[in-house]
């Protein structure tokens, strides 16, 4: 898989990395161990799990192949926003308004979720308040302001629509013809924040191992994981590997593709100026199918992501053409420098709905995938409802399970260029907005 040497390459100049410290460190996996629980993957799906399991009185075990945060959850953009990759249309089609409103609710109690882990664990992850929804056309802007209607309307979520004319007091750019302003989401440093969750984790018990790969599972009465140096039977095991996991679950796999996307982090900005570029202090997104997300950080460095690539190979002068693309929305930010470059690989399903479930031969084995580029949020309240599930009531993680996905077509060496002919035709339509 050779997206993966990408990552590691990928992973080096995060702003993240160098502004979060890891307090503690887990040794790896020796010898064999037992518990009720055991989790592969210590990002934000696999450690909001263990919290919730382990508030519920069941001993857990965390495997992570490398480093706490190492995947999406300590190199993501940082907007926590409500809402689900895909269109609520998506999800109506296949679960009935009812349900969808239910899964909408969901997305919502995850940015309370949020909220409540901070205070509760004490988390300074840097929060701050707010998502701007932006368009750079009138097609885009009409799309824009139909969305957020219907979102207040028939979900309940409220919304300020903002017009050409009042969009300085919200973002100080050239490029947006309208904007929409959600009040409950926001965003964060996710790396500070996946870290206090381990603390928060291992505080109530569960044992975190660093640097154990799982590199087989044995079904049966129970199921066994192994790793290079030991292995961990448990009752019930959680898959929340993303991208990463490989040969573990081929079934999974097949129903998720791993997409890179990138972020620059500027130079520290003056704070007057930032404060004029996005007065709400909001995380900020288009709605271009490939998409810009930008935000202030909290020492005010702008922090700017987008590009895609499909291929999984790292775009050419990386640094240089998100900076491009940052003053061509900032033509302030003309004299900052790139200060740090990074990006990851997303998890995303053919049709971009959350990939949640049970193997099927093995129902004690869950899995968590398929965020599809929009997981802050959602993996906090998938770990929540996972361990409902794990613990009797099944309720809400059956709504997700039955969100019906397909295989991507073309097999693991194939589906890559299908996706990038796919995909070429999407940005032909961005570009034509
Ligand atoms: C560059 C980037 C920007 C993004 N921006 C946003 C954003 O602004 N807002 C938003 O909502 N979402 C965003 N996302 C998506 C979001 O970050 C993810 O949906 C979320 O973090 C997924 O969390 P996770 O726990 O499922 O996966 P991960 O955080 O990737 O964790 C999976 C972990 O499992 C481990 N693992 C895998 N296989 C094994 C194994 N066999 N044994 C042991 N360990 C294993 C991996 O090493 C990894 O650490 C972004 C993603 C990227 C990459």
């Amino acid at each position: 898989m050779h997206f993966l040497r990408a990552d590691l390459e990928l992973t080096r100049h995060s702003y993240y990395a160098a502004t979060a410290v890891r307090d503690a460190e887990h040794a790896a996996l020796d010898g064999d161990v037992d518990c009720d629980v055991a989790i592969v993957g210590g990002g934000l799906a696999g450690l909001s799990a263990a919290i919730e399991l382990a508030e519920r009185g069941f001993a857990v075990r965390l495997l992570e192949a490398r480093e706490l945060g190492f995947g999406a959850s300590g190199r993501n953009g940082g907007q926590a926003i409500h809402g689900l990759a895909c269109d609520q249309e998506v999800i109506e089609a296949q679960l009935g308004l009812d349900d969808a409103k239910k899964v909408f609710a969901m997305t919502v109690e995850a940015l309370d979720l949020i909220r409540e882990r901070c205070s509760q664990h004490q988390i300074d992850c840097d929060w701050r308040d707010g998502y701007l929804g932006v368009a750079v056309s009138e097609r885009k802007a009409r799309a824009l302001m139909a969305s957020a209607e219907r979102l207040e309307s028939v979900y309940g979520l409220p919304m300020t629509r903002i017009q050409r004319d009042a969009l300085p007091k919200w973002i100080a750019s050239p490029r947006y013809v309208a904007a929409v302003h959600e009040a409950k989401s926001g965003h964060l440093h996710p790396l500070k924040y996946t870290l206090g969750l381990a603390r928060a984790a291992r505080g109530l018990g569960v044992v975190i191992h660093e640097h154990s790969a799982v590199v087989s599972i044995e079904h049966g009465q129970r199921t066994v994981l192994r790793t290079a140096q030991g292995s961990v039977r448990a009752n019930q095991v959680l898959l929340a590997g993303n991208v990463y996991l490989q040969g573990l679950a081929p079934a999974l796999q097949s129903r998720i593709m791993p997409v890179g996307t990138y972020i620059v982090a500027t130079d520290p900005v003056d704070p007057a100026l930032a404060q004029r570029l996005i007065p709400c202090g909001a995380a900020v997104c288009d709605n271009n199918f490939v998409l810009d997300y930008f935000r202030f950080t909290g020492d005010h460095r702008m922090l700017y992501g987008g590009r895609v690539s499909y291929s999984t190979a790292t775009p050419a002068n990386l640094a240089q053409s998100m900076r491009e693309r940052m003053v061509g929305t900032f033509p302030q930010l003309a004299a900052q420098r790139i200060d740090y470059a990074w990006g990851g690989f997303v998890d995303i399903s053919m049709n971009r709905a959350p990939d949640f479930g049970r193997l099927p031969d093995h129902p004690q084995v869950y899995y968590l995938q398929g965020f599809s580029g929009h997981g802050l949020a959602l993996t906090g309240l998938a770990g929540r409802i996972v361990a409902e599930a794990m613990a009797g009531d099944a309720a809400r993680f059956d709504t997700f399970a039955r969100i019906q996905h397909h295989r991507f077509p073309g097999g693991a060496w194939l589906r890559t260029p299908a996706l990038v002919l796919g995909m070429a035709w999407y940005r032909l339509k961005d570009a034509l907005a």
